[in-house]
């Protein structure tokens, strides 16, 4: 285990569109399943800041714990010091591509 995608957990997905409308530019929300969102923009850990790849060290899994569900970062493999953490962010397919800058080998050359 790495760290745990912590931030306050929401029921839906307006919010997004509410950062945009208050011009906050990048919003930190996770999907946990079909109604719940775990959004770091306002209180979250150093998790928020992990970078998508296509080619990641880390993989990102919904546990439960006393019933609630967690986002909890793992390790593929073991990391050196000063290596950067990633994680494969798996956005849902859509028709708007976001271009991936991750530069890694076997990049798809988009987020979703
Ligand atoms: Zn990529």
């Amino acid at each position: 285990m790495v760290i745990e995608y912590v931030g306050q957990v929401i029921r839906q997905v307006r919010r997004e569109q509410r950062y945009k409308e208050e011009g906050i530019g990048s919003s930190y929300l996770f999907r946990v399943d079909q109604d719940t969102i775990i959004d770091a923009t306002k209180c979250g850990n150093l998790a928020r800041f992990i970078n998508h790849s296509c080619n990641p060290n880390c993989y990102a899994k919904i546990i439960t714990v006393e019933s609630q569900k967690k986002i909890v970062i793992y390790s593929r493999q073991p990391i050196s010091i000063n290596e950067e953490i990633t994680y494969d962010y798996k956005f849902p397919i859509e028709e708007t591509k976001i271009p991936c800058l991750c530069e890694a080998n076997g990049c798809r050359g988009s987020l979703n």
